[in-house]
């Protein structure tokens, strides 16, 4: 068969990757460069801690998956186990017995164990050593190198419109010509939901935008992802402390705020012994793409036109997921069954069945 995928960030990729393994045809339309969106934007760091029992389990399924990834790809994404240590603890403690019942739990532990932390004497913190961190860019340019290399096409141009025929999707008008297949998938991360609306289908996903900054680089001490009130940072190979803040932000401009930029600086040095003479380098912006439950949607909902298929509004957690994701996609469009695609299907906002998830970082 041949597929049509629309959008080359991880999760297009990743499906792209999966169908051409199993001997399928693929085609990718991309409007911009290869991880032109939030998979080139993203601070590539993976949990298995989330507020929703459902959301843990899709972790303990998909980090793994991600784990055993970063060995095949190409590229090597340095995939690393760092750990998450959230300085309050108030949320963590009613979850810690969901997360010990699922496998993953952590420990409470004085914040002055972790001798780069400011104070601390004690102070409770709360430390996951399963979580970890990687690097997204080798995640993308392997799969994209891993497609090429099986045959895989991409089509340079925004998809418009869905070309239906009989009630099924045959295809995809790109620009001024018709990309046809046998199905298409909508990967297009937060774009999504505008695609979708503008074809006459309802899929709640908005764009929302967050910032990340980027110091200069001091000698490495911050081995975990350190989540305090409103900001979270961790600490680069090359010593950069790279982080962001919880910034309401209305406008979807990819620049990025110089009051936003201060509070991260401010925010840190206040956590990290000896950071008083460090700078900013850089800072970027880019989309989380939400949900109303702040959950994923995968699969399709039975009133949509036949052979079109979603993977999209990860909300914000989406590059840890998204290896393991394409794999679940691909093999449901290939009719293969999986309890995810049930869980987190499009139809569950109409049927209100959600996965409410409160844990975006
Ligand atoms: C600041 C920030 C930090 C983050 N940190 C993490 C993290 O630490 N860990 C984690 O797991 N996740 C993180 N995320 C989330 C993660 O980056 C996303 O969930 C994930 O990359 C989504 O991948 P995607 O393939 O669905 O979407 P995208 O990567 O956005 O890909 C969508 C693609 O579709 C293309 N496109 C859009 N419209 C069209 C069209 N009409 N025609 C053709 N192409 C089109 C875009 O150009 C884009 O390339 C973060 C996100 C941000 C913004």
């Amino acid at each position: 068969m041949h597929f049509v995928v629309l959008g080359a960030g991880a999760h297009g990729l990743s499906l792209a990757y999966h169908l051409l393994k199993e001997g399928e045809k693929v085609t990718v339309v991309e409007k911009g460069e290869v991880s032109h969106g939030s998979s080139g934007r993203n601070a590539g760091r993976y949990r298995y801690h989330f507020f929703s029992r459902e959301n843990v389990e899709f972790a303990k399924e998909a980090i793994p998956y991600l784990l055993s990834m970063c060995k095949k790809l190409p590229l090597n994404p340095v995939c690393m186990k760092t750990g998450y240590l959230w300085t309050e603890t108030e949320g963590v403690r009613k979850l810690d017995p969901m997360w010990r019942a699922e496998g993953v739990g952590g420990k409470f532990v004085e914040c002055s164990e972790f001798p780069f932390m400011k104070g601390g004497e004690g102070e409770e913190c709360y430390y996951a050593p399963q979580d970890g961190s990687f690097h997204h860019d080798y995640i993308s340019l392997g799969l994209y190198l891993e497609i090429k290399r099986m045959g895989g096409e991409f089509v340079r141009g925004e998809a418009k419109e869905l070309v239906k025929r009989q009630g099924k999707v045959v295809g995809v008008k790109v620009e001024d010509h018709v990309v046809g297949g046998d199905a298409v998938a909508v990967t297009l991360g937060a774009w999504t939901g505008e695609f979708m609306r503008r074809n006459g289908i309802d899929v709640p996903i908005t764009p929302e935008k967050r910032e990340l900054f980027l110091t200069e680089g001091v000698k490495f001490r911050v081995k975990p992802l350190v989540i305090g009130r409103g900001f979270y940072f961790s600490q680069t190979l090359k010593g950069e402390l790279i982080g962001g803040i919880d910034s309401p932000e209305s406008s979807l401009t990819l620049d990025t705020s110089l009051v936003n930029s201060l509070s991260f600086i401010s925010h840190v040095r206040k956590v990290v012994k000896g950071l008083e003479g460090v700078r900013l380098l850089r800072s970027w912006s880019g989309y989380y793409e939400i949900t109303p439950d702040r959950s994923h949607v995968m699969g399709f909902d039975p009133s949509w036109p036949e052979n079109l298929f979603v993977d999209a509004g990860y909300s914000g957690h989406g590059m840890m997921f998204s290896l393991y994701a394409g794999k679940v996609i691909s093999d449901f469009m290939l009719g293969r069954r999986n309890k995810f695609v049930e869980i987190f299907s499009p139809s569950r906002f109409q049927r209100h069945v959600t996965v409410d998830e409160r844990m975006v970082i």
